[in-house]
């Protein structure tokens, strides 16, 4: 039983004895009792909705807490990688091929959601002559990766070929 409810059965308790006193005196002492125990019961109402507010605030700050806490472990998972001049993304720290290759790439994390704790990736949409063109379906960013482009003696002799162009 809550303090709340062993309160109000004390308040009909008192209630239920008043009825059957007949003193005018005591009838106004029981009144001022029981106005009393009202307002305790009131405050006590009061107190209770503010535990309450300060519990799911609590609660919805160490969910705060626990997600900064995994964004930082995630965090550490990851570098900032550099594929062509000026453009960077953030890619897994044991990728494979992390290193330049340009087989065994990706996933890539879109750079501009990573910035907003988001973690997006980055779609292949066309490999072009210049690289592999991606693409973040979250923010509509896109990235020209231009380690996997053309090599430029390949384009060159396409050029050359008869009928191409
Ligand atoms: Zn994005």
């Amino acid at each position: 039983m809550s303090i709340g409810s062993e309160l109000k059965a004390v308040y009909d308790l008192i209630r239920s004895i008043q009825r059957d006193v007949k003193d005018a005196a005591l009838q106004r002492a029981i009144s001022e009792v029981l106005a009393k125990l009202n307002d305790v019961l009131f405050q006590l109402g009061d107190q209770i909705r503010a535990t309450l507010e300060f519990e799911r605030e609590n609660q919805r700050l160490r969910q705060g807490n626990a997600e900064m806490k995994q964004w930082d472990q995630d965090k550490e998972q990851h570098v900032l990688k550099h594929l062509s001049p000026g453009v960077y993304v953030y890619a897994a720290k044991d990728l494979p091929g992390a290193g330049g290759a340009t087989e065994n790439k990706g996933p890539y994390l879109c750079p501009n959601c990573y910035q907003q704790r988001k973690k997006a990736m980055l779609q292949l949409a066309v490999k072009g002559f210049d690289g592999s063109h991606y693409r973040c379906h979250s923010c509509g960013l896109e990235v020209v990766d231009s380690t996997d482009r053309v090599p430029s003696e390949i384009l060159i002799a396409k050029v050359r070929e008869p009928g191409c162009w």
